[in-house]
């Protein structure tokens, strides 16, 4: 009797043995798990493809998260999609850089799916009906509303985010955007929105020193943005483009890539290289794509 309660409890052990094995296995098929995220203890920016429209995620090493935009509507569910499969249940902060339903498009439903609790607005006011729902589902959920504005900074986990614009309420969405530095140790990224060379200018008058390692190119590369002396300014050595592919813009601009070719920065699009995922341990960084 006893030696088949012995026999019994070591068939559980294996058992159990086995099961842990093909646990650790699964964790360890690619970077979009769960387990991937849990495990990682790096600084992560993923510029998420959502086609013509901007949505990127920022994941500290202490797993708070900053989601900067959410598409349009049309593409919301492939960005819930990607936000879910990595892992994530709760945005710490989600900022609308301005109200432009290629911005916004997708918040209604990222509210819907995910536990927001901070979300950071540009003020500027839009009479789209886009706009108008964005505001109704906030109100109903209850989420803290703050509009921010240049000099303001706050922490998000380990990172360290600065704005940098707006200064003072504008008459344009796109010059209305939230501008915004994220610095983790020596690893830093400056993500745009859609602004123009006019507000560009202001920025690095205001902040002459924001040399970092990765810049979000302002405006899916528009050539109304991304000013010489602007690029100059940050000098980054990743630059990346969210576009979609053969929008009715014209983005990215020509021009605007040879810019960026002079400055010698390394460009990716979304267009062509997919969800571009920088990580970095806050010294040195790798960059995956996923096309
Ligand atoms: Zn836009």
């Amino acid at each position: 009797m006893r030696w088949i309660v012995k026999k019994f409890l070591s068939y559980i052990i294996v058992l159990f043995v086995v099961i842990v094995a093909l646990l650790t296995l699964q964790s360890e098929d690619g970077n979009f798990s769960f387990d991937s995220l849990i495990g990682s203890d790096e600084f992560e920016i993923h510029f998420i493809d959502v086609g013509q429209g901007d949505s990127t995620l920022v994941i500290t090493p202490d797993k708070k998260t900053m989601l900067i935009d959410s598409g349009t509507k049309d593409s919301s569910k492939v960005l819930i999609d990607y936000l879910k499969n990595i892992g994530i249940d709760t945005i710490d902060v989600f900022v609308l850089t301005h109200p432009h339903s290629d911005h916004i498009g997708g918040a209604v439903d990222v509210i819907e799916n995910f536990e927001v609790k901070q979300i950071l607005d540009s003020g500027f006011v839009h009479t789209s009906l886009t706009y108008e729902k964005y505001l109704d589902k906030i109100d109903e959920k209850n989420i803290p509303f703050t509009v921010v504005k240049s000099g303001d900074e706050f922490s998000l986990g380990d990172a360290l985010v600065l704005i940098l614009s707006p200064d003072k309420p504008m008459e344009d969405a796109n010059n209305s955007s939230i501008v915004m530095r994220v610095e983790f140790q020596d690893f830093s990224c400056v993500f745009t929105g859609d602004v123009e060379a006019q507000v560009e200018e202001e920025i690095i008058k205001s902040y002459p020193n924001i040399q970092s390692v990765c810049l979000k190119v302002a405006h899916h590369g528009s050539d109304t943005s991304s000013s010489k002396a602007f690029l100059e300014a940050v000098t980054p050595e990743i630059s990346v483009i969210h576009v979609g592919k053969d929008n009715p813009y014209g983005h990215p601009n020509k021009d605007i890539l040879k810019r960026l070719t002079n400055i010698n920065t390394k460009v990716y699009r979304t267009d062509l290289d997919g969800t571009v995922i920088i990580k970095s341990d806050g010294s040195d960084y790798s960059v995956e794509t996923t096309k």
